[in-house]
């Protein structure tokens, strides 16, 4: 039920952990993150509270500057460490967390379970990164263009590729997602204080439209291509 991701120059993996603790007020029944490491996109995910995810991480800390997490409130499929979100692909090259729901998933894992791919969760999730890696032509923001172009219903979305690892991309149809603003570097959120603490430039996405972030910068599309200027909105309030 919480998004937060970061693309920049600092070590990521507390600054996604720190995000998710702000979105704690929101709910949740599991945690994970994403962090692009050495050894390419490393998943550490758990139910239960935030401390177990840390717990985890003390062990085996990810290491590495750009990386997506996400607390989940479970729609599809029961709270376990498999439906935990980031969600991957066979290739385990992409990675996804999402608020929402996909309503057409199960057509869609159809679909794509006759294409070949196999399914190891029971979330409406684990389709959309399927459905990205089966649309990836060697462009991930298009490949996830087409791949919203496909889903129905309700979702905010963070997505990495391991073949683009200086991008983040991330979307918003009718669940919330603000983009934080820095220097060098940049962030995801489902809310204002998971990126606060960070940066007070903000732009807060409309339904249809997303980022493509880099450490330099935000790009705002439509979800079909088109570009958008937006104000950035200045917070002006502390927590
Ligand atoms: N529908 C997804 C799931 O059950 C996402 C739930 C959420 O927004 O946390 O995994």
């Amino acid at each position: 039920c919480g998004i937060v991701g970061y693309i920049g120059h600092r070590g990521c993996q507390d600054i996604l952990v720190e995000g998710l603790k702000k979105l704690e007020y929101r709910g949740y029944d599991s945690a994970g993150i994403a962090v692009f490491t050495e050894s390419g996109l490393e998943i550490k995910k758990s139910k239960g509270r935030l401390a177990i995810l840390e717990d985890k991480l003390k062990g085996e800390p990810l290491t590495g500057s750009v990386g997506i997490g996400h607390t989940r409130w479970a729609t599809h499929g029961k709270p376990s460490d498999v439906n935990s979100h980031p969600h991957t692909d066979n290739s385990a090259k992409f990675s996804v967390v999402h608020n929402g729901i996909i309503e057409n998933y199960l057509d869609l894992k159809a679909e794509l379970t006759a294409k070949g791919h196999v399914f190891l969760s029971e979330t409406d999730t684990e389709v959309i990164s399927h459905l990205v890696a089966d649309e990836y032509k060697g462009n991930i923001v298009e490949a996830v263009q087409q791949a919203v172009k496909r889903m129905r219903g309700a979702f905010a979305l963070g997505v990495l590729t391991e073949y683009e690892p200086e991008k983040l991309v991330a979307v918003r149809f009718a669940s919330p997602l603000v983009i934080g603003v820095g220097e060098g570097e940049n962030f995801i959120g489902s809310d204002i204080p998971a990126i606060l603490e960070h940066t007070r430039n903000v732009y807060i996405l409309d339904d249809g439209e997303m980022a493509i972030l880099t450490r330099e910068g935000v790009e705002l599309l439509s979800i079909d291509g088109k570009h958008i200027s937006k104000e950035i909105f200045h917070v002006d309030w502390d927590l």
